[in-house]
């Protein structure tokens, strides 16, 4: 069993990575929730080449990652689950929970440490918001988070089917929630009970410090309602609304490079300033020095 997960984690990945990514994008072209103005070959070219680097970074830094770790892990009887006499229904069960608990709370720590949210800002700087601003995180954030992912699978004691099936969904549901698709009214609000869909993590986007600092949630919605970091709609309706961060607005800074240096550069506004409740628009294509 554990040596089949490993032989196939690869396969796994990148198939269901790949079938849920034609399925979104598809759905994009079909019933899209807003209007795009930026060029598609611009955004998807740099923030595909983004998501590659980051998979060739965290296989180059790091010589285990989750789901072999925690076969190393049950394999020596470390962590929570592996002490306590619990049914594997419940470990698997738990497991999943606890990861999604932990993300949640790493999200709001990105957000919350200046240094931190530099680099999460990478992310959040996209000018608009589908399925590839799911892949878009800078590779540092990657290492960062991998190696917290390390740390909960040694405390935790997870079997390894459950961390595999827990990073296989965060990369299905981040492609999901941060897809620009029109779901009906009625459909997204029975869906938020179960799953963070794209109206609620749209909000999590928006240019207003308030938003941006709620909905923090990537699988189960359940930590921003019981945590009270829920906003159910943004003040500006979800096609006039704007997305990312107020100092990066220019198509150039959409680049790679400038992605990739984007953390060393400082705010130029203050960071939770009053909202003016404003609409951005995207800025001159001026030089940056
Ligand atoms: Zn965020």
């Amino acid at each position: 069993m554990v040596e089949s997960i490993l032989e196939y984690e690869a396969w796994v990945r990148m198939s269901a990575f790949m079938a849920v990514l034609v399925v979104m994008a598809s759905l994009e072209v079909l019933a899209p929730r807003r209007r795009s103005e930026i060029p598609r070959l611009l955004r998807w070219s740099n923030n595909i080449a983004l998501v590659v680097l980051d998979t060739v970074v965290v296989r180059l830094v790091f010589p285990v990652l989750a789901v072999a770790l925690a076969v190393v892990v049950e394999d020596r009887g470390w962590g929570i689950l592996n002490v306590l006499p619990v049914p594997d229904w419940f470990a698997f069960v738990a497991s999943v929970v606890a990861f999604d608990l932990a993300i949640y709370l790493q999200h709001v720590m990105f957000h919350a440490v200046p240094a931190l949210w530099r680099v999460h800002r990478v992310h959040h700087a996209d000018l608009e918001f589908d399925v590839t601003t799911g892949l878009r995180f800078h590779p540092v954030e990657i290492l960062l988070s991998m190696a917290f992912k390390l740390l909960v699978v040694v405390a935790l004691g997870p079997p390894a089917a459950a961390v595999l099936l827990f990073e296989v969904l965060l990369n299905a549901t981040s492609l999901f929630n941060h897809s620009n698709i029109r779901i009906p009214d009625g459909i997204d609000r029975a869906l938020r009970w179960v799953i963070v869909t794209p109206d609620m993590h749209r909000v999590h986007h928006s240019v207003h410090g308030q938003e941006s600092n709620s909905n923090f949630g990537f699988n189960l919605p359940w930590w921003d309602r019981l945590l009270g970091t829920y906003i159910a709609q943004p003040r500006a309706t979800h096609e006039r609304m704007s997305v990312g961060v107020d100092d990066f607005r220019t198509r150039r800074d959409l680049w790679i490079d400038r992605m990739l240096l984007q953390p060393l550069r400082r705010d130029t506004r203050a960071r939770n300033q009053p909202d003016d409740g404003t609409t951005r628009e995207m800025e001159e294509e001026t030089p940056i020095a």
